[in-house]
């Protein structure tokens, strides 16, 4: 999940590059941070729990150095935890993204060897792994060796970089979790996102898995893990530009990315239809389509398996990443796996993709990112347009997956220009919330909830995977324990936990779920809840009406805007960092 970024090149400060690039990509992890650069003879480390420092440490001038962002899954957020690792001899220096996961055995073989260990960490064994297969050996070929061998011994999902500050290069290798190299006239670099070198580099190549990298001030070479063959670089042109990077004005990403959502649905009917036509198509000629998605993505998912049935009259399945390799076994070479991930490099999902086409399964994703995992992995592949999404919690990249779905199942059903015309209300729906007059009115909503424990959230049909996206958006960005449930699921538990003053947002669009969701609003209020009304119209069983415009099956696009902006406010009101919850990472590269 961490974030990295590593340069062998000209002698330079290199501690302020380093730094600059874990900024990059601290939306891959931030609970620590650390840096390492080779000197003559020793390898400097500077390295702390808690977020990334404005200032560069102070480093010497360095021509080879890395750093690391760090997303803690083996031992507590501590200095000591930070990556880099080093072995005992004080030559090597390990960054790690992943789980080792049978690294308490080598630990264990390496503590009887009579290594020492730092940390508690998974990731520091392969300091350890690799002075060992390495021993004296100084050269690069032995120490790809050494790196073959150790990657070869780890189970799960890893990328590694190891910093020999004798032959003064870097090894990377991976599986799975993304790597990427670069070069210029100064020198070579890698990072785990092209975003940490879009100011050096013009060409990128993304590293295959297996693949090991080792890389010197002038050349990369690349080899085969297995073979031990050289391989090919395929360079591509690197195509994010850091102007769509900077929060332009806004005080959040989060508030910045709500309000892009217009022009996100905007750019998907103007100059997005084609991709979304060949979607439909492939749907259309399978024998059963999966949609896959985790979090947010997987209510987009959801949402997709509602549109799909009322507009296209088709039974497409939905399931979440994690789980879906535990139902792979109906799968056949006439499937369609349709994978959503703003990322790209969800390891739960790549995993269920790599489980499909073991079945010989036909895969599509729908991704933010050209060029990530899941985007080369994919037969097929929609990308959402949206542009970088840099505040943890997903928004824009939610509506862009709904709206290429409510598109595809239109034009599956031959009704494109329908489909269209839904879009357009709803690019007008939202504008409509982000007027000033609205976003006072969300924000008084969030001062009457600020100090409650607890939110519930009901929908049904369409406003059920709206429902659970919303309960996420309030949770994971304020704290505030928010449930979302199926309206009819009410009477079967959950309304046991409403109290007086407990606050309940209720989903109420002007379709076929209408009377049902407020008589369930009703049994709510009559418990003491105060009923918040998502609705076009109001109703006497609201004690907060939020007015929306009626959208028709457009409104999982428009009706989860109230609740982004729900979500921010209250962050704000309890005085949070709305683009960087605790405990969360923006990509979630690991299982
Ligand atoms: N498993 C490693 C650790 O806990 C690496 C986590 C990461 O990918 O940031 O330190």
């Amino acid at each position: 999940m961490c974030g990295i970024i590593g340069f062998v090149g000209n002698e330079q400060p290199l501690g302020g590059m380093l730094i600059e690039g874990l900024r990059r990509l601290e939306y891959r992890g931030y609970d620590s941070w650390g840096v390492a650069v080779g000197q003559n003879g020793t390898i400097e480390v500077a390295k702390r729990a808690g977020r990334i420092v404005k200032e560069a440490p102070t480093l010497p001038s360095a021509s080879i150095g890395f750093g690391h962002t760090r997303w803690a899954t083996h031992g507590g957020v501590t200095d000591q935890n930070a990556h880099p690792h080093v072995d005992c001899s004080g030559r090597f220096a390990v960054i790690h993204n992943g789980i080792i996961e049978n690294f308490r055995k080598l630990r264990q073989q390496l503590l009887d060897a009579g290594h020492e260990f730092i940390s508690e960490t998974d990731s520091e064994v392969l300091a350890h792994l690799i002075e060992d297969s390495v021993g004296d050996r100084t050269d690069v070929t032995s120490v790809t060796e050494g790196v073959r061998t150790v990657f070869g011994m780890l189970r799960g999902l890893n990328a590694f970089i190891v910093l020999d500050n004798h032959s003064r290069h870097l090894f990377a290798v991976k599986n799975v979790s993304p790597l990427v190299l670069g070069h210029n006239d100064t020198g070579s670099y890698i990072a785990s996102d092209s975003l940490a070198l879009v100011e050096h580099v013009d060409d990128v190549h993304y590293m295959e898995d297996g693949q090991v990298a080792v890389i010197g001030p002038g050349e990369i070479r690349l080899y085969n893990h297995e073979s031990g063959d050289q391989l090919n670089l395929d360079w591509k042109p690197l195509t994010i530009t850091t102007g769509d990077t900077s929060l332009n004005g806004y005080p959040h990403f989060m508030i910045k990315e709500i309000s892009e959502q217009p022009d996100v649905i905007r750019r998907i009917v103007t100059d997005g239809i084609e991709p979304v036509r060949g979607l439909a198509e492939l749907i259309r000629e399978s024998y059963g389509t999966f949609l896959v998605g985790s979090g947010t993505s997987s209510y987009a998912a959801l949402s997709g398996s509602y549109l799909f049935s009322r507009i296209a009259r088709r039974h497409v399945n939905f399931n979440v990443g994690s789980e879906f390799k535990y139902q792979e076994h109906f799968l056949t070479d006439r499937s369609l796996v349709v994978a959503l991930s703003q990322s790209g490099e969800t390891a739960d999902v790549i995993e269920a993709v790599m489980a499909a086409k073991e079945r010989g399964a036909k895969i599509a994703a729908l991704v933010n990112v050209p060029g990530s995992t899941l985007d080369r992995m994919a037969d097929y592949s929609v990308h959402l347009n949206a542009g970088p999404e840099q505040c943890v919690l997903s928004t824009k990249a939610y509506v862009a997956k709904v709206a290429i779905l409510l598109l595809a199942a239109h034009i599956l059903n031959g009704s494109e220009h329908a489909g269209r015309e839904i879009l357009w209300q709803s690019v007008d729906g939202i504008e409509r919330l982000l007027s000033p007059i609205a976003s006072d009115h969300i924000r008084n909503v969030a001062s009457q909830i600020v100090d409650r424990d607890h939110c519930f959230i009901i929908g049904r049909g369409l406003s059920y995977p709206t429902a659970l996206e919303s309960a996420l958006k309030i949770k994971e960005v304020s704290y505030i324990h928010a449930e979302g449930f199926a309206g009819g699921e009410l009477k079967h538990g959950v309304i046991a936990l409403i109290d007086t003053g407990t606050p309940a947002i209720v989903f109420s669009p002007l379709d076929e779920t209408r009377d049902d969701i407020l008589s369930g609003a009703m049994e709510m209020k009559s418990r003491g809840a105060v009923i918040i009304g998502v609705s076009p119209e109001d109703d006497e069983v609201f004690d907060i009406h939020v007015p929306v415009a009626d959208v028709g099956d457009g409104s999982p696009i428009v009706n989860v805007v109230p609740a982004q902006l729900l979500g921010y406010q209250l962050a704000l009101m309890r005085n949070l960092d709305p683009d960087k919850p605790r405990n969360l990472a923006k990509s979630v590269t690991v299982k």
